[in-house]
C-alpha cells in the first residue's frame, strides 16, 4: 500500500477558475500564469486545465522549453525574462516571449544574433520597486529595444503591489497606474497590469491582456474568500489517521511537548508532515477535517506528521479520512492560521506527494 497522503488535482476546477477570470476581463487576452510548476499543480495538467488561456506565463526557462516539448503552441511569456546570453538562444529556439527589465538585459538582447525575432514585454517599475525601469527610464530603454533588429513586437507590462487591498497607506493601484499610462501614453503596443487581485476586483485594470495566478488555482489574492469570488479548489490535500494515542491531562503531545492536554483527550497521528509541504510553522488551532468533522492540528508538526485532536469525533479510528486542505477545507484557512498564504502552501507540495488527477 502506498503511504495515504495524496494531493487530488482537479483539471476541471483549473478551467471553471480561467473561465472566472475570463469573465472578469471579457476583452483581454489571458495569461494564465503557471511559474512554479503551476503552483505546484504540473505543468502537464496546466496545458489541459488552461488549453483555453491564450498564453502561458512563467519563470523557469527549462518549463518553458517543457511545455512546448509536451505541445503547448500558443504564446508562452518569460516573467522575469532572462539570466543569461545562452537563455536567449533558448528563447529564440523555443519562441518565447520575454519580459526585459533592467539595463543588464538590454545590452545581452543588443548583443545577441538572434536568428528569429522574438516579441518583448518593456517592464515598468511603476512604484513597487522590484522590477522593470522607472517611468522616467522607461522611454530611453523603449527606444533602444526598437533599434534591435531581432526584436519584433513590444508590449508593456507593470505590475501592483497592492491591488488586494485598497487602503494600504505606501502605494495605491490608482497610482501604479496613473504612472504607467501616462509613461507610455502613445507607445504603441499591448499593454499588461492585472494580476488575479486586480483581475477580480478592479476591473478597469483589464487592459489587452491580464496575468492572472492563484485565482486559477482556486486560492484567493486577497481577504475575501475563494470561494466568495466563485473560485474552485484546484488541489485536495488528503492523508489518513495512521495512529492514535489516548491521553490524559498533563500528558504532552509531539516534539518540545509543545502541547499539553488540560484533559482526557483522543490524538490522532496523520501521515502528513513539513517534507510533504505542510507548513511546519502551523500553530494548535489550525483546521483540519478528519471523517467530514473540522477539528484542529495539536502539538509541533514533525517531518512526516502531525498530530490532531479526535477527542469529538467518535467515528475517528486508524484509516479515517484527513482533509489537510481543498474541497472541504479552503487552502487560505489553513494558510491564514499558519501566518502564511495559500500560495506558499500550494507551491510547497513535495515530490514525494502522490497526485492523483480528477478530470
Ligand atoms: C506570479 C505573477 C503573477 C500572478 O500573480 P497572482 O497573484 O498569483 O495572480 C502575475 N504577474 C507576475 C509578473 C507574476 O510574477
Amino acid at each position: 500500500m502506498p503511504r495515504p497522503l495524496v494531493a487530488t488535482i482537479d483539471i476541471n476546477a483549473l478551467r471553471t477558475n480561467l473561465e472566472r477570470a475570463k469573465k472578469c476581463a471579457p476583452r483581454s487576452k489571458v495569461w494564465a500564469v503557471v511559474k512554479a510548476n503551476a503552483y505546484g499543480h504540473g505543468l502537464e495538467r496546466s496545458i489541459r486545465g488552461f488549453a483555453d488561456a491564450d498564453g502561458l506565463g512563467l519563470i523557469e526557462l527549462d518549463g518553458a522549453a517543457k511545455l512546448r516539448q509536451l505541445g503547448w503552441r500558443k504564446r508562452i511569456l518569460l516573467l522575469e525574462g532572462f539570466f543569461g546570453p545562452s537563455d536567449l538562444i533558448t528563447i529564440s529556439d523555443y519562441q518565447l516571449d520575454t519580459v526585459v527589465h533592467c539595463a543588464e538585459q538590454l545590452v545581452m538582447l543588443e548583443k545577441a544574433k538572434l536568428t528569429t525575432k522574438i516579441d518583448v514585454y518593456l517592464k515598468m517599475n511603476s512604484g513597487m520597486n522590484r522590477l522593470g525601469f522607472t517611468p522616467q527610464h522607461y522611454r530611453a530603454a523603449y527606444e533602444r529595444l526598437r533599434a534591435i533588429p531581432a526584436v519584433r513586437d513590444i508590449s508593456f507590462v507593470t505590475h501592483f503591489a497592492n491591488a488586494e487591498d485598497p487602503n494600504n497607506a505606501g502605494l495605491s493601484l490608482g497610482e501604479q497606474l496613473r504612472r504607467f499610462y501616462a509613461a507610455t501614453e502613445g507607445l504603441p503596443g499591448e499593454r499588461c497590469l492585472s494580476n488575479s487581485a486586480a483581475d477580480l476586483m478592479h476591473p478597469e485594470c483589464a487592459a489587452d491582456w491580464v496575468r492572472p495566478g492563484i485565482m486559477l488555482y482556486g486560492g484567493t489574492p486577497g481577504d475575501a474568500t475563494a470561494q466568495d469570488f466563485g473560485l474552485l479548489p484546484a488541489m485536495t490535500l488528503n492523508s489518513e489517521i495512521i495512529g492514535i494515542q489516548h491521553i490524559v491531562a498533563g500528558d504532552a503531545v509531539g516534539y518540545g511537548s509543545a502541547f499539553v492536554a488540560d484533559k482526557p483527550m483522543t490524538i490522532g497521528v496523520v501521515a502528513c508532515g513539513y517534507a510533504d509541504g505542510y507548513p511546519r510553522q502551523a500553530p494548535t488551532g489550525t483546521p483540519v477535517v478528519v471523517d467530514g468533522v473540522k477539528t484542529q492540528l495539536v502539538g509541533r508538526v514533525s517531518m512526516d506528521m502531525i498530530t490532531v485532536d479526535l477527542t469529538s469525533i467518535a467515528t475517528a479510528r486508524v484509516g479515517s479520512k484527513v482533509t489537510l486542505w481543498g474541497n472541504g477545507l479552503p487552502i487560505d484557512d489553513v494558510a491564514n492560521a499558519a501566518g502564511t498564504v495559500g500560495y506558499e502552501l500550494m507551491c510547497a507540495i513535495a515530490p514525494r506527494v502522490q497526485i492523483v488527477e480528477l478530470n
